[in-house]
C-alpha cells in the first residue's frame, strides 16, 4: 500500500470532525502525535553475538490522562504503525471514558526466532531505553501482538529496578502474582463478546441461527470463539497465520483450542486425528475465510486485512473488528456500498484496555477485585458505550465507526478545550 497507515487512520478523524462542535485548536492538536521515541536496543544473544533491535514508543495524546497502550513484537513494526496504533488508543480510551490518553510501543523482530532468555534481555533492554519516557502517571504499557504476561512481568520488574521502588502501575497485563488483575488475560475477548451480544439481537441474530467466522485464533480470537460457542453461536471457521478450517455444521472450538495449544498451530489440526473425527471440516486459506458466506465476520489478527483489493469479495453482513485496524478506509467505502455493517476496533476490542484500567486502579489502591467484580464492571462499561455509540450513529445517520469517533472526539475536545481555546484568549474580559 503506497499510503501510510497513519494517513489512512487519520481519514476516520476527518470524517468524524464534520459532526462535532470542538474548537479548531483541539482538532488541529489531534492531528499530530505528542511525542515519539525511537530507540536502538543492544541484546547479547545466546551465541555470544550482539544484535541491535529497533524499538519505538509513541505518546499520541495525554490530555485526558497518562498515555496508555500495548507493546507489540512483530517483524512489521515501524514508527508509522506504532503511531497509528497510538492514535487508535487515544480514541479508544476516550470512547470508553477511561482517564487515559493514547500510546503504543513496539519492537521490530520475529519473536519466534529468539530464545526465552534472549526475549527477556530484549524486553528489559527496551525498558532501559524508554524508562524516562514512561511511568505510572506518564505512560503505561500493556500486552499487544506477541507479548504476554511474562513479558509484562519482566518489564515491570526492570522498571522497578531502575526506579528502586516497586512500580506495578507502569505496566498492565502482568502476572497475577505481580499485581495483575483477574480477567485481564481474556478481557479483550470478553469485551468483544459483550459488544456482540448487545448488537446482534438488534438484527434478530439469535445465537443458534448465527454463523460466525473468526480470522486469528490467538490470544483474543481463541477465547472469543470459546465464549461465542458456549453462548450457542455457530462458529463455522477459524484460522491462524498458517491457514484455517471450516465446517458448515459449526466447529468444536474447545477441542480445537486444546489441539492448537498442544501442537502449536491450527495446521496441526489438518490431520486425520481426533479433532477431525469430532467434526468434519475443510481446510481453507485466510483469504477464503474472509470471503465466506457467513452472518458475522470477526477479523482478530492484524491490520490491513480487508482492503480495496478484497472488500468486494466479502459476503458477511456484519463485521466486528477485534484486531486493531483490520479494514482500510478504502474498504470501508466498498463495504458501506454493499450495506455491510462494520463495528469498529476502538469499540469492539476496548475490553483489554478497560480491564487494564481496572488493573491500574487496583495497583494504586492496593485492593484487588474478584473475577466477577471485574467482569461486571467491564460489561457495564462496554454495553453503555456501545449503546451510546449506536444512538449517535442513528442520530447522525453515520456508520458505527464514525459514531465511535464522534463520541471519543467530543470527550477529547472538551478536555483539550478545558486548557484554553482561541476564543477564550481572544476575549479580553477575565471570565
Ligand atoms: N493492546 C491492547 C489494545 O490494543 C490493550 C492495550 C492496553 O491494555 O493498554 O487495546
Amino acid at each position: 500500500m503506497s499510503e501510510s497507515l497513519f494517513a489512512d487512520a487519520s481519514k476516520r478523524l476527518e470524517q468524524a470532525l464534520k459532526y462535532v462542535a470542538i474548537s479548531e485548536d483541539a482538532s488541529t492538536r489531534l492531528k499530530y502525535p505528542k511525542a515519539s521515541l525511537s530507540v536502538s536496543i543492544p541484546v547479547r544473544m545466546d551465541d555470544g553475538s550482539l544484535r541491535i533491535f529497533q524499538g519505538y514508543r509513541v505518546r499520541y495524546d495525554d490530555t485526558r490522562g497518562p498515555g496508555k497502550g500495548g507493546v507489540r513484537y512483530h517483524p512489521s513494526v515501524s514508527l508509522d504503525e506504532v503511531q497509528s496504533l497510538a492514535f487508535w488508543m487515544t480514541f479508544k480510551c476516550a470512547l470508553l471514558n477511561l482517564p487515559f490518553g493514547g500510546a503504543k510501543g513496539g519492537i521490530t523482530l520475529n519473536p519466534k526466532e529468539l530464545s526465552k532468555q534472549e526475549l527477556e534481555r530484549l524486553s528489559r533492554g527496551y525498558i532501559e531505553a524508554i524508562a524516562d519516557f514512561i511511568g505510572p502517571d506518564v505512560d503505561i504499557l500493556a500486552p499487544d501482538v506477541y507479548t504476554n504476561e511474562m513479558v509484562m512481568g519482566w518489564m515491570m520488574d526492570q522498571y522497578s529496578i531502575i526506579r528502586r521502588q516497586i512500580s506495578p502501575g507502569v505496566v498492565t497485563g502482568k502476572p497475577l502474582t505481580m499485581g495483575g488483575s483477574q480477567g485481564r488475560d481474556a478481557a479483550t475477548a470478553t469485551g468483544a463478546f459483550y459488544v456482540m451480544n448487545a448488537i446482534l439481537p438488534k438484527f434478530e441474530l439469535l445465537p443458534a441461527k448465527t454463523t460466525i467466522a473468526i480470522q486469528g485464533f490467538g490470544k483474543v480470537g481463541a477465547p472469543l470463539a470459546q465464549l461465542l460457542c458456549q453462548a450457542g453461536y455457530k462458529v463455522v471457521a477459524v484460522s491462524d497465520s498458517q491457514g484455517g478450517i471450516y465446517s458448515a455444521k459449526g466447529l468444536a472450538i474447545p477441542s480445537i483450542q486444546q489441539y492448537k495449544s498442544d501442537r502449536s498451530g491450527i495446521k496441526a489440526i489438518y490431520c486425520k486425528d481426533s479433532v477431525c473425527n469430532i467434526v468434519e471440516h475443510d481446510i481453507i486459506s485466510n483469504a477464503e475465510l474472509l470471503a465466506l458466506d457467513v452472518d458475522v465476520l470477526v477479523p482478530a489478527a492484524l491490520e490491513n486485512q480487508i482492503t480495496g483489493a478484497n472488500a468486494a469479495e466479502i459476503k458477511a453482513k456484519y463485521i466486528f473488528e477485534v484486531a486493531n485496524g483490520p479494514i482500510t478506509s478504502a474498504a470501508d467505502q466498498i463495504l458501506a456500498e454493499k450495506e455491510i455493517m462494520v463495528f469498529p476496533d476502538i469499540l469492539v476490542n476496548a475490553g483489554g484496555v478497560t480491564v487494564s484500567y481496572f488493573e491500574w486502579v487496583q495497583n494504586r489502591s492496593g485492593l484487588y477485585w474478584t473475577l466477577q467484580e471485574v467482569n461486571e464492571r467491564l460489561k457495564e462499561k462496554m454495553v453503555a458505550e456501545t449503546e451510546t455509540t449506536w444512538s449517535i450513529a442513528e442520530k447522525f445517520s453515520v456508520s458505527m465507526r464514525t459514531a465511535a469517533y464522534i463520541h471519543g472526539l467530543n470527550r477529547l475536545g472538551e478536555a483539550l478545550d478545558a486548557k484554553g481555546t482561541r476564543d477564550y484568549y481572544n476575549n479580553k474580559s477575565f471570565v
